[in-house]
Formats: C-alpha cells, sequence, structure tokens
C-alpha cells in the first residue's frame, strides 16, 4: 500500500491524491515568479517548483540565483501560501535550503550521489528522488534506500525519462515504472514529462499517460515567455498551454473515477 507523504502538516502527496507540481525550470526573478504564482494560485495548483541550483551540462550556461533564488521562492510561498519544491545538488545546500522550501528535490544527476542521499535522509522534510539518466528501476529503489535508512521516510520517486538510443524525444519516459515502483516501494510516485519528452507538444500525452497508468502526480514545467526561460524553455509551456493540460487532466480524472 502507497504511503501519504504529509507536506508540511497541510498537503499530501500519495494515497488517492493525484498531485500536480507546476512551476518554471529556474527561478529567475521576482518578476517572473509573480507571474508564474498568480497564475497558478487562481488555478488552484498548491505546489510550486523552481530551480534555484540548476545543475547544467554546461558550465557556462546560467546556473541559477542559488540563495537569492531560494528567498524569491520563499517570499512567493508566502504571499500565494504555496509549498514549494527546489533542487539541491551539494549536502551543503540542505542546510542553506530548509528554512525556505518544504520538499528537497534531487536531480536525476545525482541519484546516486550517495553523501548528498545520507544527508537528505537526516532531515525531517520530505525528499523527490528523480530517477537517474542512466539508472535501472532496482538501482533507483536502492538509491531511495540511502535516504530511508537514515530516517527520511517521506520519499517520492519522480520518473523523468531514461537515456535510451532515441533521440527525437529528449529522454524515453519510461512510465511502465510507475505501476513497478508502486507494486516494490510503498512510496509515492509522480511523473515529469517535461524532461521526460523535452518536448511541448508531447507533454499533454504523456501526463495522459501517467495518470492511466496510475502515478500519484505530475511535475510540470511553465514560463510566461518560454522562448525566452534562461532553461529548457522549448519543454516549459506557457500559460494557455498548460490551461489546457489542467483542464484536459481533470475531465480524464473524472472519467476514470465514474468509471471504477
Ligand atoms: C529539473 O527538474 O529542472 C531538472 C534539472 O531535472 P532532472 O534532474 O530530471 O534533469
Ligand atoms: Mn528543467
Amino acid at each position: 500500500m502507497t504511503e501519504k507523504i504529509n507536506i508540511d502538516g497541510e498537503l499530501s502527496i500519495g494515497g488517492d491524491e493525484f498531485t500536480i507540481i507546476a512551476g518554471p525550470c529556474a527561478v529567475e526573478s521576482e518578476k517572473q515568479m509573480e507571474l508564474i504564482a498568480k497564475f497558478l494560485n487562481r488555478l488552484g495548483i498548491k505546489i510550486l517548483r523552481g530551480g534555484a541550483f540548476k545543475p547544467r551540462t554546461s558550465p557556462k550556461a546560467f546556473q541559477g540565483l542559488g540563495l537569492d533564488g531560494l528567498k524569491i521562492l520563499y517570499n512567493i510561498k508566502k504571499k500565494y501560501n504555496f509549498k514549494v519544491i527546489s533542487e539541491i545538488m551539494d549536502p551543503r545546500d540542505i542546510e542553506e535550503a530548509y528554512e525556505y522550501i518544504d520538499i528537497y528535490q534531487i536531480g536525476s544527476r545525482n541519484m546516486q550521489n550517495y553523501p548528498l542521499l545520507k544527508e537528505v535522509g537526516k532531515v525531517n522534510k520530505p525528499v523527490l528522488l528523480k530517477r537517474g539518466m542512466s539508472a535501472t528501476i532496482d538501482e533507483w529503489i536502492k538509491a531511495s534506500e540511502y535516504i530511508m535508512m537514515e530516517g527520511n521516510k517521506k520519499i517520492i520517486f519522480c520518473e523523468r525519462g531514461i537515456r535510451t538510443f532515441e533521440n527525437y524525444t529528449r529522454n524515453t519516459l519510461d512510465l511502465i515504472s510507475v505501476p513497478i515502483i508502486k507494486s516494490k516501494t510503498e512510496y509515492p510516485i509522480i511523473v515529469d514529462p517535461s524532461h521526460g519528452t523535452g518536448r511541448r507538444e508531447l507533454i499533454l500525452p504523456a501526463s495522459k499517460a501517467a495518470l492511466a497508468l496510475g502515478a500519484h502526480g505530475l511535475m510540470i514545467e511553465i514560463h510566461p515567455e518560454p522562448e525566452k526561460a534562461l532553461s529548457d524553455g522549448v519543454q516549459s509551456l506557457n500559460f494557455a498551454e498548460f490551461k489546457d493540460l489542467f483542464e484536459n487532466i481533470n475531465s480524464m480524472k473524472k472519467a476514470l473515477k465514474s468509471n471504477m
């Protein structure tokens, strides 16, 4: 049976809930976050994402705003009553981010960073563990055990695609991991179709498939002006596209419920 992971007393992920987390790839400015937060709040989205520490392939690419980004995230969270999730890349980020965020994200590149997993295992906040881009499901589950064995049992898996010979999509979204993780662990699993496909037009069909397979939610990148985003613009939805996805997913949820 999947556990419900309580997020700071009020919200939970898992059980019968289907949670949509949304926000930009990276926190870029106060203004960008304000626009996004206002829009998501109107739709009733409760968990906002936004990277402050960005793991970029090139060291010359935008690396995120760091502590300033966390502070922006925190101000927005307080203003709109969101829960917020952000990636940490270094064990030293854990303490720095503690007072600003509600969920720690371990990114794909760090799924097997064992010192980081152990440190995040010592804190009392939920951890979203993304699948390593070359990790098997078994390796991913074992990575979660590093967190769990230090005492932190608030783990949420996130399927974000794996690297294969296929290069039409950014990654190959291995959605069959959803029922596998559900049967092999007691933790919830959500799906990230943004990194999983890397293509805006594939995010809606991938999201529907994730819901059909029993995922506990989605994490989706959005941006007010995707063409101007400092990272992952091509896979970010604009507001109209996100609204369309949100409505489609809600209708599908209703249809699935009435057929149960
Ligand atoms: C992200 O969520 O912005 C991110 C960097 O994801 P991943 O670790 O899955 O590549
Ligand atoms: Mn991204």
